[in-house]
């Protein structure tokens, strides 16, 4: 063997032996056998996670009745949340953003892209008209919005580049087309699956779920149609008891262990 051969031309290299003996139903030989056991094999390859923190920098993203910002919310939370996967060693984990400054929608989707995320995962908290209302909901991505109030949140989400003088209308058209494959109807089903996961995992933690905990909008942030994406939002500031809450660590905190294991449980049943 040269010392030119890279370590995945040795590692095919090696695969392709075993492979022969096992073929010939032979035990592989002692030393490839030795040198294949500390290399890494699928299983343990890292998938990659792409947690992103809604609204940062000029767009405040929704304000709490008691002046609490979205964008710092959520920041932390998503913070909280790539400290927690990132400690398990299964996965590896990207930011959209890891401070208060402004990413556009589109870009988010682009940087996912670009790292070949395996999950994207979009964190907010809403307000809603009625300051009677709270709780958690979970949205995946579809044209036709599930309801009325779910396109709602979407247009108030989708409104971010639009706050920086971004002109939303000049989204990638290739993405667009793509939308319609059939990729985009299996990163659909892999998101969906996704989303019951986190609505079990927040029922789970005790976290108070809205009662349409499920729906689904046309989320420009959720656009990646490679990439099984859901968006969380995990409080609504619009109620005073809930904008307490989310406030508090310990709360954020609950919220983080259920975002954590359901992307867990994500990767243990879908196979993917
Ligand atoms: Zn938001």
């Amino acid at each position: 063997m040269t010392n030119t051969m890279d370590s995945f031309g040795r590692r095919g290299f090696l695969k392709g032996l075993s492979a022969g003996a096992a073929a010939a139903g032979l035990a592989p030989f002692h030393s490839a056998w030795a040198v294949e056991a500390r290399l890494p094999t699928p299983a343990t390859k890292l998938r990659t996670i792409v947690v992103d923190a809604g609204h940062g920098g000029v767009d405040p993203g929704c304000i709490g009745r008691t002046g609490t910002y979205e964008k710092d919310i959520v920041l932390s939370t998503a913070q909280m949340l790539a400290r927690q996967l990132d400690a398990g060693r299964r996965f590896k984990i990207f930011m959209s953003r890891n401070d208060d400054t402004f990413v556009p929608l589109t870009e988010r989707v682009q940087r996912a892209r670009a790292h070949g995320a395996d999950l994207f995962v979009s964190i907010h908290a809403d307000a809603l008209p009625e300051a009677s209302m709270r709780g958690a909901s979970v949205f995946t991505l579809s044209e036709k919005a599930s309801d009325r109030e779910a396109a709602l949140v979407a247009d108030r989400e989708n409104k971010s580049d639009q706050i920086a003088g971004i002109n939303f209308g000049t989204q990638d058209p290739v993405v667009n087309d793509i939308l319609f494959d059939l990729a985009r109807r299996q990163t659909n089903n892999l998101s969906i699956q996704l989303a019951q996961q986190l609505v079990a995992e927040l029922g789970q933690q005790r976290v108070p779920l809205l009662r349409n905990t499920h729906r689904s909008a046309a989320f420009a942030v959720l656009k990646a149609p490679d990439v099984p994406s859901a968006l969380v939002e995990i409080g609504c500031l619009s109620n005073r008891d809930e904008e307490r809450a989310l406030r508090q660590v310990s709360y954020r905190q609950s919220v983080v262990a259920a975002l954590s294991r359901s992307v867990n449980d994500y990767f243990d049943q879908s196979g993917t």
